[in-house]
C-alpha cells in the first residue's frame, strides 16, 4: 500500500510518500480502507519531535479518520467487512497510523459512519468533534442559556464547537482571524463572530455577553496568547478550557480567586474507550439530526501531505482539513 512515513523528525518536507507493506488486522483489530485522513495541529508537533510522547521512527502519521473495514482480525463479531466507519486510535502515532492507503485499528476505537455522512466528513469526528465535546459538555458542563465564547472558532475544533454549543441550546460567541472566518463562524451558529486580530475585539465580547458580565464559558485555542485575558473577560463563577496552547504564559492567579473562576485542560488521548464511546454516541445523534455537519476546508491528495501539514498551522483557518488516499 502506500502510505506517507517519516523516517526522521523534522520540517514537513520529512512526510515521504512511500510503498509499504500492508497491515494485517490482529486479533480484535479491524484493517480500514482508509478513504479520507484528518489532519490534526497535533501531527504536526509530532513529526517535528516537538512533544511529550513520541512514536519511533519509522511511523505513519494520523490518529483519525473514515473508510469502509476491510479485514478483520481474530475475535471480531461487531464489524463486517465493507462497513462504513471512523475511527480515533488511542495512540498518537505509531508504526501505522492514518495517512495512508489501509490502517488498522482496535475494533473499540472504531464507530458507525452515520448513514448520510461522506468520508471526509467522517473524518473531522475523531479528533475536532470529540475535543470540542469533551470540553464543552464534560469539562465545562454548560447550563441553559450561559455564554460560551468560543476563542478561536474557525479551525477543525473550532466550527465543531460552535455546532455543538448551538445544539445544546447555548448563546454563542466566536472568534476568527481572517474575513472568511468570521463568514464561516457566523454560517456555523455563533450570535456573534468577532476578530482575535482587531485591537478591541475583547471590548466587543465583554459588551455582547449581558452587557459587561462576560461569557461563562471559554474554549481556548491559543491558551499562551489569551489566558490571562480570558481571566479578565470571564464572568463570575465561569469556567475557561484550555483545548490548545503554543508556548508559555504568565497570568495572575488573583483573577482567578475574584472570579470564583476555574481553568480545565482537556486532552483527547486521556479519554478511555468506553468514555470516548460515550462521546460519539452523542455526537453520531447530533449528526443524524443535521445539528453537527462538519466543515471541510480543504482535501490533499496524500502526496501531498506536507503541504497539508504546511496548511493545517497557516493563520485563515477554514474548518477540517482532509488527506485523501
Ligand atoms: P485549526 O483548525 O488550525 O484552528 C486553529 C484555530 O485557532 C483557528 O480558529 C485560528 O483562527 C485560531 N487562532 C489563531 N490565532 C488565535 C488567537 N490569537 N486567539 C484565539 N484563536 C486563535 O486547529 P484545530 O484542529 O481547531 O485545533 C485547535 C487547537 O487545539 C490546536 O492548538 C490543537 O493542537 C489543539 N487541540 C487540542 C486537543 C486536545 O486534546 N487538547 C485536540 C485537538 C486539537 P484564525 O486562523 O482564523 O486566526
Amino acid at each position: 500500500m502506500r502510505a506517507i512515513r517519516v523516517h526522521q523528525f523534522g520540517d514537513p518536507s520529512v512526510l515521504r510518500l512511500e510503498e509499504v507493506p500492508t497491515p494485517e488486522a490482529g486479533a480484535g483489530q479491524v484493517q480500514i480502507r482508509v478513504q479520507a485522513a484528518g489532519v490534526n495541529p497535533v501531527d504536526t508537533y509530532i513529526r517535528n519531535g516537538r512533544y511529550g510522547a513520541l512514536p519511533t521512527p519509522p511511523f505513519i502519521p494520523g490518529s483519525d479518520g473514515a473508510g469502509t473495514i476491510a479485514g478483520l482480525g481474530a475475535g471480531v463479531t461487531r464489524w463486517k467487512v465493507g462497513d462504513r466507519v471512523f475511527f480515533h486510535g488511542t495512540t498518537l502515532g505509531g508504526p501505522y497510523g492514518a495517512y495512508a492507503e489501509v490502517a488498522v485499528c482496535d475494533q473499540d476505537t472504531v464507530y458507525r459512519l452515520p448513514a448520510k455522512m461522506g468520508f471526509a466528513e467522517g473524518a473531522a469526528l475523531g479528533v475536532p468533534y470529540a475535543t470540542a465535546y469533551q470540553a464543552l459538555m464534560v469539562k465545562a458542563r454548560p447550563k441553559p442559556n450561559e455564554i460560551v465564547l468560543v476563542h478561536g472558532a474557525s479551525g477543525g475544533v473550532g466550527t465543531a464547537a460552535l455546532q455543538l454549543a448551538r445544539w445544546k441550546g447555548l448563546r454563542v460567541i466566536g472568534t476568527a482571524g481572517s474575513p472568511d472566518g468570521l463568514e464561516l463562524v457566523k454560517a456555523n451558529g455563533a450570535h456573534l463572530a468577532v476578530s482575535h486580530k482587531e485591537a478591541l475585539y475583547v471590548d466587543q465580547i465583554r459588551e455582547a455577553a449581558d452587557h459587561g458580565r462576560g461569557p461563562d464559558i471559554i474554549l481556548e485555542m491559543l491558551a499562551n496568547v489569551n489566558l490571562d485575558q480570558d481571566l479578565d473577560l470571564v464572568a463570575r463563577g465561569g469556567r475557561i478550557v484550555v483545548i490548545g496552547s503554543r508556548g508559555r504564559t504568565e497570568i495572575d492567579p488573583r483573577k482567578i480567586m475574584a472570579k470564583d473562576a476555574s481553568i480545565f485542560g482537556v486532552f483527547l488521548w486521556n479519554q478511555s474507550n468506553e468514555e470516548l464511546a460515550a462521546i460519539y454516541a452523542d455526537l453520531t445523534a447530533g449528526v443524524e439530526q443535521g445539528a453537527l455537519v462538519p466543515v471541510i476546508g480543504q482535501e490533499f491528495p496524500l502526496a501531498e501531505a506536507s503541504r497539508a501539514h504546511d496548511a493545517v498551522l497557516a493563520p485563515g483557518a477554514y474548518g477540517k482539513i482532509v488527506l485523501v488516499p
